[in-house]
């Protein structure tokens, strides 16, 4: 048979895309290599508690829209993401707000707190050119050693004075007692897991996983009048102006035989010296209890590796600098001129998505394909 779509691949663009198409007549087949649905927001579900397979995922949003659409498929709980960040041993609450500083500093009032930060960014006069002095310009030279320096390091395998300085404006900087790692109107975990939310956005559409559309790609070509295209796009040209870079991401998972490791979903390391970013207890994303409401007694850590990706390994975070970004677009003009797909998602379009962006850019496709 003859598809009006194949989606290539089931996080959630192909998903959204696949829902809408569906929705509005059309006959959808999705593909998928890898042997589940759901891309990087796949749970699995271990001794009662919803693991995180591909990384800790905290949905958020200020986009209604967004937020209307997604809540269809799930309902929410009310988690709010308060990482904690340890330093060589010492706890400082995420993102930097009063209580950061306080215990950074010992200063007790706004104020206080202001004056520090003024007295600490004065060393960065101008615009700020890199992560470094945009780090140290928004909350000061101690903040940035002890809480960014090694953790940023860690994370992009780069020098904080070679990185763009939009990566660390992601996160806010208050002057209050708000330890919400999120500005947004809207934030939770889908009860019952992302995994479950993915698949009632897919209900009725013919899945086909373990399945790479790249090494049968005129076959699966034929099956369609048109292809939606999730992958990395240099992966899709068979990276033949070069590879684009990413940063990928090992998870080093423990079942343990104890109600609480940690006391809270993530915890950072920031120093240089730790080898893992972060550690994942994934039971506090669902407060420690199982879909009845009881205690859990066990629970799962995941310990999280960054590392810089090569080929065969899974491409996570795209790496948005300037060079990356200029052969992101030259693959862009080749893409503008192949007939009959669209790329799609953060590694169709090579962009730092969140989940909600992921979303308003496939109801956005929809909007100009299906209406
Ligand atoms: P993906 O989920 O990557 O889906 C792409 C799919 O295409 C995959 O399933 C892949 O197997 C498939 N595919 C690729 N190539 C082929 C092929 N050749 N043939 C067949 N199938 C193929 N966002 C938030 O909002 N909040 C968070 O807390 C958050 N935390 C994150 C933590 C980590 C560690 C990471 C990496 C990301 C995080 N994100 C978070 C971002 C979020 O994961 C993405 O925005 C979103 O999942 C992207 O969806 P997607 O459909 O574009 O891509
Ligand atoms: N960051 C940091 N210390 C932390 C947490 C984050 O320096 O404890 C920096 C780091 O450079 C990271 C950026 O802030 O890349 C954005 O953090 P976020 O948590 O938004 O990254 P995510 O893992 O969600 O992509």
């Amino acid at each position: 048979m003859m598809y009006d779509y194949l989606v290539v691949g089931s996080g959630l663009f192909g998903a959204v895309f696949a829902h809408e198409a569906k929705a509005n007549g059309k006959s959808v087949l999705v593909i998928d290599k890898r042997p589940n649905v759901a891309g990087n927001v796949y749970t699995e579900n271990v001794e009662g508690i919803n693991v995180h397979v591909y990384g800790a995922h905290i949905f958020h949003t200020n986009d209604k829209r967004v937020w209307d659409y997604i809540t269809q498929f799930a309902e929410f709980n009310r988690f709010t993401n308060s990482p904690v960040a340890n330093y060589k041993g010492e706890l400082y609450s995420l993102p930097f707000n009063m209580y950061t500083f306080n215990k950074m500093w010992g200063v007790v009032t706004p104020e206080e707190a202001e004056a520090k930060i003024n007295e600490q960014r004065g060393e960065i006069t101008g615009t700020p050119r890199n992560l470094e002095e945009q780090a140290i310009s928004l909350v000061g030279r101690d903040i940035f050693e002890k809480l960014i320096k090694g953790y940023t390091e860690k994370q992009w395998g780069r020098d904080c004075k070679e990185l763009p300085s939009f990566i660390i404006k992601r996160l806010p900087v208050r002057l209050t007692f708000d330890n919400n790692y999120f500005n947004a109107l809207y934030q939770g975990i889908p009860v019952g897991g992302y995994t479950k939310m993915v698949e009632n956005l897919l209900d009725g559409i013919e899945v086909r996983l373990n399945t790479d559309y790249l090494a049968n790609k005129a076959e699966f070509d034929a099956l369609a009048k048109k292809v939606v295209y999730t992958g990395p796009i240099d992966a899709y040209f068979g990276y033949r102006l070069g590879y684009l870079e990413y940063r990928s991401v090992r998870f080093e998972n423990e079942l343990l035989d104890k109600p609480n490791f940690q006391g809270n979903a993530a915890v950072n390391y920031t120093d240089r010296e730790t080898p893992w970013t972060r550690i994942i207890e994934h039971k506090w994303f669902e407060f420690g209890k199982d879909a009845q409401g009881n205690d859990l007694p066990k629970t799962v850590i995941s310990r999280e590796y960054s590392s810089e990706w090569k080929p065969g390994d899974e491409p996570y975070y795209p790496v948005n600098d300037e060079k990356n970004g200029q052969l992101y677009e030259q693959y862009r003009q080749l893409a503008e001129k192949e007939s009959n797909i669209i790329f799609g998602g953060r590694l169709g379009q090579y962009k730092y998505f969140d989940m909600d962006q992921v979303i308003a850019e496939a109801l956005k496709c929809c909007d100009s394909e299906l209406m």
